[in-house]
């Protein structure tokens, strides 16, 4: 056995109602005064956040959106510098992380998170962001949030069509951790719980969105997903969907969610010890089969032409992703990442 294992130093606190102690972490962060970000969707939550830091606050700013643009980092950082902020409070999903993420690059300040989505940025060193229409990816110490707050009642609003295909963005993230070129078994072990956790929680959140033990159980396998990819590298299947949402215009979690049981369908002779941890943690023989599964009662879309893929974007969809070779645990063919496509589009079981 040889590893590598790199812990990533952020201070993380779970439970129901822990947001109420969001104005003693500030202060621990030595934060006295915070500007809370939010989406203009959440502002309503971003302005019980201001609440309750009271004196702490600095400035308020729910202007976050998805792919992080440049331009609306520079909004919130003028925002920043004329109220003083020395600090940054994030309250949402990958949108709002990202915005206080981009802010902390720049300016080495500290972040406190309360993620309310399974996306799982808080628990990673890695920044996406936008210009000119321009997506790009860095990495940076300096990116990972200094203390994470995890208060599952916060997600009870998140609605189904976003909780399914967020929580099996999640699983994804584990699968692909436990065939990773780097995988470790501190990592491993995280990724096998988290897929268990995530798989038991989701159908319940479906079936209950209110149901605060699932929501519970779901967001705390969301915690080990994003940690599992802040740790390790991910593979064909982050690729892919990487190319799909890109060139094709699919939307980011629908197509995670569709696309994981077929990645694991890909390595499944490649990666047997994978398979071995995913079948035991959701109860099943046959892993690709039981992510499947596990799509048909939680995702939205259930076939790659659902979200209006063509059946000749197909081939070009393989021959963009094999453009950087990508050799683990399977080595990336057009011909074989074809035929995974092909599967998805009818929706096969694998
Ligand atoms: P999001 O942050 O865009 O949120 C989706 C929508 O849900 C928003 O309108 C938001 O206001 C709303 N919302 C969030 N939480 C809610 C709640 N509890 N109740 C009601 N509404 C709520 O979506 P996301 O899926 O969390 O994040 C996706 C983004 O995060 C993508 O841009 C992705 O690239 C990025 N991401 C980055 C990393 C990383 O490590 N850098 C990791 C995962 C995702």
């Amino acid at each position: 056995m040889e590893f590598v294992y790199n812990g990533l130093p952020s201070r993380v606190i779970f439970g129901a109602g822990k947001r109420n102690q969001v104005k003693e972490e500030l202060e621990r962060l030595g934060i006295e005064r915070a500007i809370v970000l939010s989406t203009a969707d959440q502002s309503t939550t971003g302005a019980q956040f201001a609440q309750l830091i009271g004196d702490r606050l600095g400035a308020i700013f729910p202007g976050a959106v998805m792919h992080t643009p440049v331009q609306v980092t520079e909004a919130a950082m003028h925002q920043m510098q004329q109220m003083n902020c020395d600090g940054i409070l994030s309250v949402g999903g990958g949108s709002t992380i990202g915005l206080g993420k981009a802010i902390a690059y720049r300016t080495d300040l500290p972040q406190l998170v309360v993620p309310t989505t399974y996306a799982g940025s808080e628990m990673t060193p890695i920044l996406g962001q936008t210009e000119g229409g321009m997506k790009t990816t860095l990495r940076s110490p300096k990116v990972l949030p200094e203390t994470v707050i995890y208060d599952p009642e916060l997600t009870l609003t998140l609605p189904d069509f976003i909780s399914g295909p967020s929580g099996m963005n999640a699983i994804a993230h584990s699968v692909e951790a436990l065939y990773a070129e780097d995988a470790n078994p501190i990592i491993s072990m995280m990724a096998e719980e988290s897929i268990r956790a995530l798989g038991g929680a989701l159908p319940r959140v479906m079936a209950d969105g209110s149901n605060i033990e699932a929501r519970s159980e779901a967001l705390y396998g969301a915690w080990l997903a994003g940690a599992c990819l802040g740790s390790v590298g991910m593979a064909i299947h982050h690729k892919i969907c990487h190319t799909l949402g890109g060139s094709f215009d699919l939307p980011h979690a629908d197509v995670h969610c569709l696309m994981i049981a077929y990645s694991a369908a890909y390595n499944r002779d490649a990666a047997p010890e994978a398979m071995k941890r995913i079948s035991r943690a959701l109860g099943t023989e046959n892993a690709p089969a039981g992510l499947f599964d596990l799509l048909q009662s939680v995702g939205r879309v259930k076939t790659l032409a659902g979200p209006g893929m063509t059946k000749a974007g197909l081939d070009k969809g393989a021959y963009l992703a094999v453009q950087n070779p990508f050799l683990h645990p399977r080595p990336g063919t057009r011909d074989g990442v074809c035929d995974m496509l092909q599967a998805a589009y009818e929706g096969r079981r694998p």
